[in-house]
Protein backbone atom coordinates (compact mmCIF):
# COMPACT_ATOMS: atom_id res chain seq x y z
CA UNK A 1 0.00 0.00 0.00
CA UNK A 2 2.41 2.83 -1.46
CA UNK A 3 1.22 5.67 -2.54
CA UNK A 4 3.96 7.92 -4.91
CA UNK A 5 3.64 10.76 -7.04
CA UNK A 6 2.56 14.41 -6.74
CA UNK A 7 0.50 14.56 -3.70
CA UNK A 8 0.32 16.52 -0.10
CA UNK A 9 2.41 14.65 2.33
CA UNK A 10 -0.81 13.28 4.47
CA UNK A 11 -3.19 12.54 1.51
CA UNK A 12 -4.02 9.12 1.06
CA UNK A 13 -6.85 6.83 -0.63
CA UNK A 14 -7.40 5.47 2.82
CA UNK A 15 -10.04 8.36 3.49
CA UNK A 16 -12.39 7.02 1.10
CA UNK A 17 -11.81 3.78 2.52
CA UNK A 18 -9.80 2.11 -0.12
CA UNK A 19 -7.46 -0.13 1.43
CA UNK A 20 -5.42 -3.01 1.22
CA UNK A 21 -4.22 -1.48 -2.92
CA UNK A 22 -1.52 -1.86 -4.15
CA UNK A 23 0.16 0.93 -5.44
CA UNK A 24 -1.50 3.97 -5.87
CA UNK A 25 -0.07 6.91 -8.38
CA UNK A 26 -0.98 9.97 -7.91
CA UNK A 27 -1.16 12.75 -10.62
CA UNK A 28 0.80 11.31 -12.56
CA UNK A 29 2.01 13.23 -15.87
CA UNK A 30 0.07 13.03 -18.98
CA UNK A 31 3.70 11.29 -20.32
CA UNK A 32 3.43 9.25 -17.30
CA UNK A 33 -0.19 8.17 -18.03
CA UNK A 34 0.60 7.36 -21.83
CA UNK A 35 3.64 5.33 -20.40
CA UNK A 36 1.56 3.38 -18.00
CA UNK A 37 -0.98 2.94 -20.21
CA UNK A 38 1.46 1.04 -23.35
CA UNK A 39 3.36 -0.85 -20.60
CA UNK A 40 -0.30 -2.40 -19.54
CA UNK A 41 -0.90 -3.53 -23.45
CA UNK A 42 -4.29 -1.18 -22.91
CA UNK A 43 -3.49 1.35 -25.51
CA UNK A 44 -1.32 2.80 -28.60
CA UNK A 45 0.40 5.90 -29.74
CA UNK A 46 -1.15 7.23 -32.95
CA UNK A 47 1.16 8.94 -35.61
CA UNK A 48 0.05 12.24 -34.11
CA UNK A 49 1.09 10.59 -30.87
CA UNK A 50 -2.19 10.77 -29.48
CA UNK A 51 -3.05 8.07 -26.91
CA UNK A 52 -5.24 5.72 -28.48
CA UNK A 53 -7.40 3.03 -26.47
CA UNK A 54 -10.56 1.02 -26.22
CA UNK A 55 -13.10 1.85 -23.95
CA UNK A 56 -14.57 -1.89 -23.80
CA UNK A 57 -17.70 -2.84 -23.95
CA UNK A 58 -19.25 0.06 -23.29
CA UNK A 59 -18.42 3.05 -25.84
CA UNK A 60 -21.14 5.50 -25.27
CA UNK A 61 -22.95 6.65 -21.46
CA UNK A 62 -26.02 4.29 -20.48
CA UNK A 63 -28.22 6.04 -18.89
CA UNK A 64 -30.44 3.28 -17.93
CA UNK A 65 -27.80 2.51 -15.22
CA UNK A 66 -27.66 5.80 -13.70
CA UNK A 67 -29.01 6.53 -10.36
CA UNK A 68 -29.01 8.36 -7.53
CA UNK A 69 -28.89 7.89 -3.87
CA UNK A 70 -32.57 8.75 -2.37
CA UNK A 71 -32.15 10.14 0.71
CA UNK A 72 -32.87 13.25 3.14
CA UNK A 73 -30.69 15.20 0.83
CA UNK A 74 -32.08 14.58 -2.57
CA UNK A 75 -35.61 12.87 -1.40
CA UNK A 76 -37.61 16.25 -2.12
CA UNK A 77 -35.39 18.07 -4.64
CA UNK A 78 -34.31 15.74 -7.15
CA UNK A 79 -36.90 14.78 -10.21
CA UNK A 80 -37.34 11.40 -9.45
CA UNK A 81 -38.25 9.58 -12.84
CA UNK A 82 -36.51 7.37 -15.37
CA UNK A 83 -33.71 9.78 -15.77
CA UNK A 84 -32.95 9.93 -12.20
CA UNK A 85 -33.47 6.58 -10.67
CA UNK A 86 -33.79 6.08 -7.23
CA UNK A 87 -31.14 3.96 -5.37
CA UNK A 88 -31.24 2.70 -1.77
CA UNK A 89 -28.61 4.24 0.70
CA UNK A 90 -27.64 0.75 2.66
CA UNK A 91 -27.24 -0.82 -1.56
CA UNK A 92 -25.02 2.22 -1.90
CA UNK A 93 -22.98 1.30 1.22
CA UNK A 94 -22.94 -2.20 0.25
CA UNK A 95 -22.07 -1.68 -3.28
CA UNK A 96 -19.42 0.99 -1.97
CA UNK A 97 -17.85 -1.68 0.22
CA UNK A 98 -17.71 -4.19 -2.49
CA UNK A 99 -16.15 -1.93 -5.23
CA UNK A 100 -13.42 -0.79 -2.61
CA UNK A 101 -12.97 -4.83 -1.91
CA UNK A 102 -12.65 -5.30 -5.70
CA UNK A 103 -9.74 -2.47 -6.09
CA UNK A 104 -7.83 -4.70 -3.00
CA UNK A 105 -4.39 -5.75 -4.43
CA UNK A 106 -4.83 -3.24 -7.22
CA UNK A 107 -2.94 -0.47 -9.13
CA UNK A 108 -5.13 2.51 -8.54
CA UNK A 109 -4.06 5.88 -10.01
CA UNK A 110 -5.11 9.22 -8.15
CA UNK A 111 -5.90 12.45 -10.09
CA UNK A 112 -6.97 16.03 -7.63
CA UNK A 113 -8.79 18.27 -10.31
CA UNK A 114 -11.62 20.86 -10.26
CA UNK A 115 -14.76 21.89 -12.25
CA UNK A 116 -15.91 25.22 -12.85
CA UNK A 117 -13.42 28.08 -13.99
CA UNK A 118 -14.57 31.04 -11.55
CA UNK A 119 -13.08 30.33 -8.50
CA UNK A 120 -16.50 31.53 -6.93
CA UNK A 121 -18.05 28.35 -7.71
CA UNK A 122 -14.94 26.03 -7.65
CA UNK A 123 -15.51 22.50 -7.05
CA UNK A 124 -12.61 20.58 -6.01
CA UNK A 125 -12.71 16.45 -7.45
CA UNK A 126 -10.86 13.68 -6.58
CA UNK A 127 -10.78 10.84 -9.15
CA UNK A 128 -9.38 7.48 -8.49
CA UNK A 129 -8.96 4.88 -11.81
CA UNK A 130 -8.61 1.63 -12.40
CA UNK A 131 -6.81 2.15 -15.27
CA UNK A 132 -3.93 4.95 -16.14
CA UNK A 133 -5.72 6.31 -19.89
CA UNK A 134 -8.91 7.05 -17.40
CA UNK A 135 -6.90 8.95 -15.02
CA UNK A 136 -5.64 10.64 -18.41
CA UNK A 137 -9.15 11.44 -19.65
CA UNK A 138 -9.62 13.09 -16.59
CA UNK A 139 -6.60 15.25 -16.39
CA UNK A 140 -7.55 16.53 -20.00
CA UNK A 141 -11.33 16.90 -19.27
CA UNK A 142 -11.55 18.56 -15.77
CA UNK A 143 -9.53 21.82 -14.72
CA UNK A 144 -6.04 20.94 -13.43
CA UNK A 145 -4.94 22.36 -10.09
CA UNK A 146 -1.47 24.38 -9.68
CA UNK A 147 1.39 21.93 -8.65
CA UNK A 148 1.71 24.20 -5.55
CA UNK A 149 -1.68 23.18 -4.99
CA UNK A 150 -1.35 19.65 -4.74
CA UNK A 151 1.14 19.78 -2.70
CA UNK A 152 -0.48 21.82 -0.32
CA UNK A 153 -3.30 19.66 0.06
CA UNK A 154 -6.61 20.13 -1.46
CA UNK A 155 -9.48 18.94 0.08
CA UNK A 156 -11.64 17.18 -2.31
CA UNK A 157 -15.58 18.72 -2.15
CA UNK A 158 -16.90 15.31 -4.96
CA UNK A 159 -14.73 11.60 -5.36
CA UNK A 160 -15.36 9.57 -8.19
CA UNK A 161 -14.62 6.05 -8.07
CA UNK A 162 -14.21 4.10 -11.08
CA UNK A 163 -13.72 1.18 -11.61
CA UNK A 164 -14.85 -0.44 -15.16
CA UNK A 165 -13.49 -4.35 -14.23
CA UNK A 166 -15.93 -4.32 -11.07
CA UNK A 167 -19.50 -6.09 -12.49
CA UNK A 168 -22.31 -5.87 -10.30
CA UNK A 169 -24.17 -8.57 -9.34
CA UNK A 170 -27.92 -6.44 -9.72
CA UNK A 171 -29.96 -9.21 -7.26
CA UNK A 172 -27.40 -8.33 -4.60
CA UNK A 173 -26.52 -4.82 -5.80
CA UNK A 174 -29.86 -3.21 -6.53
CA UNK A 175 -28.46 -2.25 -9.72
CA UNK A 176 -30.46 -2.97 -13.07
CA UNK A 177 -27.52 -4.79 -14.50
CA UNK A 178 -23.44 -5.36 -14.10
CA UNK A 179 -22.65 -1.74 -15.31
CA UNK A 180 -23.62 1.47 -13.18
CA UNK A 181 -22.91 5.20 -12.01
CA UNK A 182 -24.35 5.91 -9.09
CA UNK A 183 -24.50 9.86 -7.69
CA UNK A 184 -24.59 9.99 -3.63
CA UNK A 185 -25.22 13.58 -2.83
CA UNK A 186 -24.86 13.27 0.80
CA UNK A 187 -21.43 11.19 0.59
CA UNK A 188 -20.60 13.24 -2.09
CA UNK A 189 -19.46 10.41 -3.95
CA UNK A 190 -19.69 8.85 -8.07
CA UNK A 191 -19.56 5.38 -8.21
CA UNK A 192 -18.73 3.45 -11.45
CA UNK A 193 -18.07 0.33 -12.49
CA UNK A 194 -18.84 -2.49 -15.21
CA UNK A 195 -17.97 0.19 -17.77
CA UNK A 196 -14.86 1.87 -19.09
CA UNK A 197 -16.68 4.64 -21.08
CA UNK A 198 -15.31 7.60 -19.87
CA UNK A 199 -17.79 10.22 -20.60
CA UNK A 200 -19.68 8.41 -17.65
CA UNK A 201 -17.08 10.54 -15.54
CA UNK A 202 -17.60 14.01 -17.15
CA UNK A 203 -21.10 13.56 -17.51
CA UNK A 204 -21.10 12.17 -13.51
CA UNK A 205 -19.97 15.76 -12.48
CA UNK A 206 -22.12 17.57 -15.06
CA UNK A 207 -25.27 16.15 -13.35
CA UNK A 208 -23.82 16.90 -9.93
CA UNK A 209 -23.39 20.79 -10.96
CA UNK A 210 -26.72 20.55 -12.60
CA UNK A 211 -28.02 19.85 -9.37
CA UNK A 212 -25.41 21.94 -6.86
CA UNK A 213 -24.87 25.59 -9.01
CA UNK A 214 -29.42 26.06 -9.63
CA UNK A 215 -30.15 24.36 -6.23
CA UNK A 216 -27.88 26.09 -4.03
CA UNK A 217 -26.62 28.78 -6.03
CA UNK A 218 -28.92 30.57 -8.75
CA UNK A 219 -27.00 29.69 -11.18
CA UNK A 220 -28.29 28.17 -14.62
CA UNK A 221 -26.31 25.40 -15.07
CA UNK A 222 -26.45 24.34 -19.52
CA UNK A 223 -25.64 21.97 -22.10
CA UNK A 224 -23.94 24.39 -24.28
CA UNK A 225 -20.72 25.17 -26.36
CA UNK A 226 -19.58 29.04 -25.63
CA UNK A 227 -16.88 30.74 -27.52
CA UNK A 228 -16.09 34.68 -27.73
CA UNK A 229 -15.42 37.00 -30.41
CA UNK A 230 -12.73 39.93 -30.69
CA UNK A 231 -15.18 42.59 -29.83
CA UNK A 232 -15.86 40.50 -26.56
CA UNK A 233 -19.45 39.22 -27.63
CA UNK A 234 -20.10 35.91 -26.32
CA UNK A 235 -22.07 33.09 -28.17
CA UNK A 236 -23.22 29.82 -26.47
CA UNK A 237 -24.47 26.78 -28.60
CA UNK A 238 -27.24 24.73 -26.49
CA UNK A 239 -27.49 21.07 -28.52
CA UNK A 240 -28.26 17.49 -27.44
CA UNK A 241 -25.44 15.33 -28.59
CA UNK A 242 -24.22 15.28 -32.49
CA UNK A 243 -25.81 18.53 -33.19
CA UNK A 244 -22.71 20.50 -33.01
CA UNK A 245 -21.63 22.45 -30.19
CA UNK A 246 -17.88 20.95 -30.41
CA UNK A 247 -17.68 21.59 -33.36
CA UNK A 248 -19.23 24.91 -34.17
CA UNK A 249 -17.60 26.69 -31.10
CA UNK A 250 -14.26 25.57 -32.35
CA UNK A 251 -13.94 28.29 -34.48
CA UNK A 252 -10.43 29.99 -35.72
CA UNK A 253 -11.91 33.77 -35.74
CA UNK A 254 -13.00 33.43 -31.91
CA UNK A 255 -11.70 32.51 -28.54
CA UNK A 256 -12.97 28.65 -26.99
CA UNK A 257 -14.20 29.17 -23.95
CA UNK A 258 -15.63 25.53 -23.77
CA UNK A 259 -17.26 22.98 -25.66
CA UNK A 260 -20.14 21.32 -23.27
CA UNK A 261 -20.60 22.46 -19.96
CA UNK A 262 -21.23 25.78 -18.96
CA UNK A 263 -22.77 27.67 -15.80
CA UNK A 264 -24.27 31.20 -16.23
CA UNK A 265 -24.02 33.55 -13.06
CA UNK A 266 -25.03 36.85 -11.97
CA UNK A 267 -22.91 38.75 -14.76
CA UNK A 268 -20.44 36.32 -16.48
CA UNK A 269 -20.54 32.57 -17.95
CA UNK A 270 -17.90 30.15 -16.83
CA UNK A 271 -16.70 26.60 -18.49
CA UNK A 272 -17.08 23.74 -15.74
CA UNK A 273 -14.40 21.65 -17.47
CA UNK A 274 -10.45 22.42 -18.93
CA UNK A 275 -10.76 20.26 -22.06
CA UNK A 276 -13.11 18.86 -24.90
CA UNK A 277 -14.34 15.87 -25.62
CA UNK A 278 -14.76 15.78 -29.48
CA UNK A 279 -17.09 13.61 -31.77
CA UNK A 280 -14.23 11.55 -34.32
CA UNK A 281 -16.61 10.33 -37.06
CA UNK A 282 -15.35 11.46 -40.31
CA UNK A 283 -13.00 13.84 -38.76
CA UNK A 284 -10.92 15.72 -40.99
CA UNK A 285 -8.24 18.20 -41.40
CA UNK A 286 -9.81 20.44 -43.97
CA UNK A 287 -13.05 20.51 -42.63
CA UNK A 288 -12.27 20.76 -38.94
CA UNK A 289 -8.21 21.74 -38.46
CA UNK A 290 -8.79 22.95 -34.86
CA UNK A 291 -10.17 19.48 -33.59
CA UNK A 292 -8.00 17.19 -36.04
CA UNK A 293 -4.84 19.54 -34.91
CA UNK A 294 -5.56 19.07 -31.25
CA UNK A 295 -5.45 14.66 -31.56
CA UNK A 296 -1.40 15.08 -30.84
CA UNK A 297 0.61 13.71 -27.66
CA UNK A 298 -1.14 13.82 -24.74
CA UNK A 299 -4.42 13.43 -26.10
CA UNK A 300 -7.10 10.43 -25.94
CA UNK A 301 -8.69 8.80 -28.62
CA UNK A 302 -11.67 6.24 -27.87
CA UNK A 303 -12.37 3.24 -29.99
CA UNK A 304 -11.05 4.31 -33.41
CA UNK A 305 -9.07 2.18 -35.67
CA UNK A 306 -6.10 2.48 -37.89
CA UNK A 307 -5.82 1.94 -41.49
CA UNK A 308 -4.62 -1.32 -42.30
CA UNK A 309 -0.69 -1.73 -41.51
CA UNK A 310 -0.19 1.83 -39.88
CA UNK A 311 -0.97 3.97 -36.64
CA UNK A 312 -2.84 6.22 -38.25
CA UNK A 313 -6.42 6.87 -37.16
CA UNK A 314 -8.88 6.04 -39.94
CA UNK A 315 -12.03 8.57 -38.66
CA UNK A 316 -14.04 6.97 -41.23
CA UNK A 317 -14.05 3.37 -40.04
CA UNK A 318 -16.81 2.78 -36.95
CA UNK A 319 -16.90 -0.23 -36.88
CA UNK A 320 -16.69 -0.24 -33.06
CA UNK A 321 -19.00 2.36 -32.60
CA UNK A 322 -20.17 5.76 -33.96
CA UNK A 323 -19.41 7.54 -31.37
CA UNK A 324 -15.74 7.48 -31.56
CA UNK A 325 -14.08 10.63 -29.37
CA UNK A 326 -10.98 12.32 -28.66
CA UNK A 327 -10.16 13.94 -25.45
CA UNK A 328 -7.67 16.91 -24.99
CA UNK A 329 -6.94 19.64 -22.64
CA UNK A 330 -8.54 22.95 -23.73
CA UNK A 331 -5.51 24.50 -24.22
CA UNK A 332 -5.14 22.23 -27.67
CA UNK A 333 -7.40 24.24 -29.56
CA UNK A 334 -5.17 27.61 -30.51
CA UNK A 335 -7.82 30.03 -29.27
CA UNK A 336 -8.94 28.80 -26.40
CA UNK A 337 -9.58 31.81 -23.90
CA UNK A 338 -8.00 30.94 -20.06
CA UNK A 339 -9.28 31.29 -17.44
CA UNK A 340 -12.83 30.06 -19.93
CA UNK A 341 -14.88 32.71 -18.09
CA UNK A 342 -16.87 35.36 -20.37
CA UNK A 343 -19.76 37.66 -20.13
CA UNK A 344 -23.02 37.52 -20.88
CA UNK A 345 -23.87 36.13 -24.05
CA UNK A 346 -25.53 38.32 -26.87
CA UNK A 347 -25.99 35.27 -29.10
CA UNK A 348 -27.90 32.25 -28.11
CA UNK A 349 -28.17 29.44 -30.70
CA UNK A 350 -30.12 26.10 -30.29
CA UNK A 351 -28.62 23.72 -31.95
CA UNK A 352 -30.48 20.95 -33.55
CA UNK A 353 -29.82 18.03 -36.11
CA UNK A 354 -33.29 17.68 -37.81
CA UNK A 355 -33.25 14.83 -39.89
CA UNK A 356 -36.60 14.94 -41.28
CA UNK A 357 -35.14 18.13 -43.06
CA UNK A 358 -38.32 20.17 -41.67
CA UNK A 359 -36.90 23.25 -39.90
CA UNK A 360 -35.13 26.28 -41.37
CA UNK A 361 -31.38 26.12 -41.56
CA UNK A 362 -31.56 29.17 -39.28
CA UNK A 363 -34.46 31.08 -37.95
CA UNK A 364 -35.12 34.16 -34.96
CA UNK A 365 -36.97 33.01 -32.07
CA UNK A 366 -39.03 35.56 -30.08
CA UNK A 367 -39.00 35.50 -26.29
CA UNK A 368 -42.40 32.64 -26.32
CA UNK A 369 -40.48 30.48 -29.16
CA UNK A 370 -37.09 30.58 -27.14
CA UNK A 371 -38.20 29.35 -23.73
CA UNK A 372 -40.58 26.94 -26.50
CA UNK A 373 -37.81 25.39 -27.86
CA UNK A 374 -35.61 25.49 -24.84
CA UNK A 375 -38.05 23.75 -22.57
CA UNK A 376 -38.94 20.72 -25.83
CA UNK A 377 -34.88 20.44 -26.55
CA UNK A 378 -35.84 18.73 -29.94
CA UNK A 379 -33.07 17.00 -32.32
CA UNK A 380 -33.59 13.70 -34.07
CA UNK A 381 -31.95 10.79 -34.29
CA UNK A 382 -31.28 8.75 -37.60
CA UNK A 383 -32.05 5.25 -37.76
CA UNK A 384 -29.39 2.83 -36.97
CA UNK A 385 -27.67 0.36 -39.53
CA UNK A 386 -30.91 -2.00 -40.05
CA UNK A 387 -31.36 -2.15 -43.64
CA UNK A 388 -34.59 -0.52 -45.39
CA UNK A 389 -35.08 1.61 -42.61
CA UNK A 390 -35.25 4.89 -43.19
CA UNK A 391 -37.48 7.13 -41.22
CA UNK A 392 -35.50 9.23 -38.31
CA UNK A 393 -37.08 9.22 -35.00
CA UNK A 394 -37.57 12.36 -32.69
CA UNK A 395 -35.83 13.13 -29.79
CA UNK A 396 -37.18 15.72 -27.16
CA UNK A 397 -34.83 15.91 -24.52
CA UNK A 398 -35.72 19.21 -22.42
CA UNK A 399 -33.05 21.95 -21.96
CA UNK A 400 -31.15 20.25 -24.34
CA UNK A 401 -29.82 17.86 -22.26
CA UNK A 402 -32.63 16.18 -19.72
CA UNK A 403 -30.26 13.18 -19.68
CA UNK A 404 -28.23 15.36 -16.94
CA UNK A 405 -30.54 17.32 -15.14
CA UNK A 406 -31.86 15.95 -11.27
CA UNK A 407 -34.30 18.90 -10.63
CA UNK A 408 -37.29 19.80 -13.04
CA UNK A 409 -36.44 21.08 -16.31
CA UNK A 410 -38.51 24.27 -15.22
CA UNK A 411 -35.87 24.61 -12.63
CA UNK A 412 -33.61 25.54 -15.49
CA UNK A 413 -36.34 27.16 -17.76
CA UNK A 414 -37.36 29.78 -15.24
CA UNK A 415 -34.30 30.72 -14.60
CA UNK A 416 -33.06 31.32 -18.67
CA UNK A 417 -36.47 32.94 -18.90
CA UNK A 418 -35.22 35.61 -15.91
CA UNK A 419 -32.13 36.05 -17.68
CA UNK A 420 -33.09 36.51 -21.20
CA UNK A 421 -35.85 39.33 -20.18
CA UNK A 422 -33.25 41.01 -18.19
CA UNK A 423 -30.37 41.10 -21.06
CA UNK A 424 -30.94 41.82 -24.49
CA UNK A 425 -29.68 37.93 -25.96
CA UNK A 426 -30.99 37.49 -29.81
CA UNK A 427 -32.03 33.72 -30.04
CA UNK A 428 -31.63 31.32 -32.70
CA UNK A 429 -32.34 28.53 -34.03
CA UNK A 430 -29.95 26.31 -36.00
CA UNK A 431 -30.94 23.35 -38.30
CA UNK A 432 -27.65 21.40 -38.64
CA UNK A 433 -28.98 18.57 -40.30
CA UNK A 434 -31.14 17.33 -43.26
CA UNK A 435 -31.81 20.07 -46.29
CA UNK A 436 -33.67 18.18 -49.34
CA UNK A 437 -35.60 16.00 -48.09
CA UNK A 438 -35.54 13.85 -45.11
CA UNK A 439 -32.74 11.50 -43.84
CA UNK A 440 -32.34 9.04 -47.12
CA UNK A 441 -33.28 11.69 -49.81
CA UNK A 442 -31.58 14.82 -49.09
CA UNK A 443 -28.05 15.45 -47.32
CA UNK A 444 -27.03 16.76 -44.30
CA UNK A 445 -26.52 20.38 -44.18
CA UNK A 446 -22.66 21.32 -45.28
CA UNK A 447 -20.31 22.49 -42.04
CA UNK A 448 -19.37 25.64 -44.00
CA UNK A 449 -23.33 26.71 -44.76
CA UNK A 450 -24.15 26.38 -41.08
CA UNK A 451 -20.61 28.44 -40.09
CA UNK A 452 -21.67 31.08 -42.43
CA UNK A 453 -24.58 31.37 -40.91
CA UNK A 454 -23.93 31.78 -37.62
CA UNK A 455 -20.81 34.23 -38.48
CA UNK A 456 -23.72 36.20 -40.14
CA UNK A 457 -26.04 36.41 -37.01
CA UNK A 458 -23.14 36.83 -34.80
CA UNK A 459 -21.59 39.93 -37.08
CA UNK A 460 -24.92 41.85 -37.01
CA UNK A 461 -25.52 40.82 -41.09
CA UNK A 462 -28.91 39.02 -40.26
CA UNK A 463 -30.02 41.81 -38.83
CA UNK A 464 -30.20 44.15 -41.92
CA UNK A 465 -32.14 41.14 -44.27
CA UNK A 466 -35.72 40.54 -44.84
CA UNK A 467 -37.75 37.64 -42.82
CA UNK A 468 -40.67 35.44 -43.90
CA UNK A 469 -42.45 33.32 -41.51
CA UNK A 470 -42.43 29.89 -42.20
CA UNK A 471 -46.07 28.52 -41.59
CA UNK A 472 -46.68 25.83 -38.95
CA UNK A 473 -43.87 26.06 -36.70
CA UNK A 474 -44.09 30.21 -36.84
CA UNK A 475 -40.19 30.43 -37.28
CA UNK A 476 -38.98 33.81 -38.93
CA UNK A 477 -36.06 32.52 -41.39
CA UNK A 478 -33.55 35.27 -42.77
CA UNK A 479 -34.43 35.76 -46.96
CA UNK A 480 -30.47 36.05 -47.43
CA UNK A 481 -27.09 35.40 -45.90
CA UNK A 482 -23.87 35.87 -46.93
CA UNK A 483 -22.10 32.99 -48.36
CA UNK A 484 -25.00 30.79 -48.18
CA UNK A 485 -27.27 30.59 -51.65
CA UNK A 486 -30.57 31.85 -50.86
CA UNK A 487 -32.36 29.12 -52.15
CA UNK A 488 -31.17 26.47 -49.08
CA UNK A 489 -33.09 29.18 -46.29
CA UNK A 490 -36.50 28.31 -46.97
CA UNK A 491 -36.21 24.36 -46.21
CA UNK A 492 -39.70 23.39 -48.75
CA UNK A 493 -37.68 24.92 -51.49
CA UNK A 494 -35.15 22.37 -51.24
CA UNK A 495 -38.17 19.95 -51.46
CA UNK A 496 -39.12 18.34 -54.86
CA UNK A 497 -42.17 17.26 -53.65
CA UNK A 498 -43.55 20.25 -51.77
CA UNK A 499 -46.86 18.04 -50.17
CA UNK A 500 -44.06 15.59 -48.98
CA UNK A 501 -42.47 18.50 -47.23
CA UNK A 502 -45.89 19.86 -45.72
CA UNK A 503 -47.21 16.98 -44.33
CA UNK A 504 -43.27 16.12 -42.93
CA UNK A 505 -44.38 19.32 -41.42
CA UNK A 506 -46.92 18.72 -40.15
CA UNK A 507 -46.15 15.30 -38.00
CA UNK A 508 -43.00 16.96 -36.52
CA UNK A 509 -45.36 19.68 -35.42
CA UNK A 510 -47.73 17.32 -34.03
CA UNK A 511 -44.81 15.46 -32.09
CA UNK A 512 -43.91 19.02 -30.64
CA UNK A 513 -47.46 19.60 -29.61
CA UNK A 514 -47.69 15.88 -28.28
CA UNK A 515 -44.12 16.34 -26.34
CA UNK A 516 -44.79 19.55 -25.02
CA UNK A 517 -48.46 17.98 -23.37
CA UNK A 518 -46.51 17.25 -20.30
CA UNK A 519 -44.85 21.10 -19.41
CA UNK A 520 -47.91 22.61 -20.70
CA UNK A 521 -49.09 23.42 -16.93
CA UNK A 522 -45.55 24.87 -16.24
CA UNK A 523 -45.60 26.96 -19.28
CA UNK A 524 -46.91 30.94 -19.43
CA UNK A 525 -49.68 32.21 -22.77
CA UNK A 526 -46.52 33.69 -24.01
CA UNK A 527 -45.06 30.29 -24.45
CA UNK A 528 -48.08 28.30 -25.25
CA UNK A 529 -48.67 30.49 -28.45
CA UNK A 530 -44.95 29.97 -29.40
CA UNK A 531 -46.54 26.13 -30.24
CA UNK A 532 -46.48 25.46 -34.09
CA UNK A 533 -49.81 25.39 -35.22
CA UNK A 534 -51.62 22.60 -37.54
CA UNK A 535 -55.58 21.63 -38.16
CA UNK A 536 -55.84 18.96 -35.88
CA UNK A 537 -57.20 15.96 -37.88
CA UNK A 538 -59.11 13.24 -35.78
P1 LIG B 1 -21.90 15.81 -27.73
O1 LIG B 1 -22.85 16.45 -26.78
O2 LIG B 1 -22.13 14.34 -27.86
O3 LIG B 1 -20.45 16.15 -27.45
P2 LIG B 1 -21.89 17.79 -29.89
O4 LIG B 1 -23.11 18.63 -29.93
O5 LIG B 1 -20.66 18.40 -29.35
O6 LIG B 1 -22.24 16.38 -29.22
P3 LIG B 1 -20.30 17.46 -32.24
O7 LIG B 1 -19.20 16.70 -31.62
O8 LIG B 1 -20.02 18.89 -32.59
O9 LIG B 1 -21.62 17.33 -31.40
O10 LIG B 1 -20.76 16.64 -33.52
C1 LIG B 1 -21.34 17.16 -34.67
C2 LIG B 1 -20.98 16.22 -35.81
O11 LIG B 1 -21.74 16.52 -36.97
C3 LIG B 1 -19.52 16.33 -36.18
O12 LIG B 1 -19.05 15.06 -36.49
C4 LIG B 1 -19.57 17.25 -37.42
O13 LIG B 1 -18.50 17.02 -38.28
C5 LIG B 1 -20.87 16.79 -38.06
N1 LIG B 1 -21.55 17.79 -38.93
C6 LIG B 1 -21.90 17.59 -40.21
N2 LIG B 1 -22.54 18.65 -40.71
C7 LIG B 1 -22.62 19.56 -39.73
C8 LIG B 1 -23.17 20.88 -39.65
N3 LIG B 1 -23.79 21.45 -40.69
N4 LIG B 1 -23.08 21.53 -38.49
C9 LIG B 1 -22.48 20.96 -37.42
N5 LIG B 1 -21.95 19.72 -37.44
C10 LIG B 1 -21.99 19.03 -38.59
MN1 LIG C 1 -19.40 17.85 -27.78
Amino acid sequence: MNEFGLKAKDATISDLGIKHFADAYWNLSPAELVEETIIRGEGMLTDTGALSVDTGKFTGRSPKDKFIVCDETTEKTVWWGDINIKFDTAKFDALYQRVTAYLQGKTLYVRDAYACADPEYRLNIRVVTESPWQNLFAHNLFLRPTKEEILKGIRADWSIICAPGFEADPKTDGTRQSNFAVLNFTKKVILIGGTGYTGEIKKGIFSVLNYVLPHDKQVLSMHCSANIGKQNDTAIFFGLSGTGKTTLSADPNRGLIGDDEHGWAENSIFNFEGGCYAKCVNLSKEKEPQIFNAIRFGALVENTEFYEGTTRVDYENISKTENTRAAYPINYIENAVEPSVAGIPKNIFFLTCDAFGVLPPISRLDAGQAMYHFISGYTAKVAGTEVGITEPTTTFSACFGKAFLPLHPTRYAELLGSKLRKHKVNVWLVNTGWSGGSYGVGSRMKLAFTRAMITAAINGELQKVNFEIMPVFGLAMPASCPGVPSEILNPRNTWMDKNDYDAKASSLAASFIKNFAQYAEFASEEILNAAPKIAINA
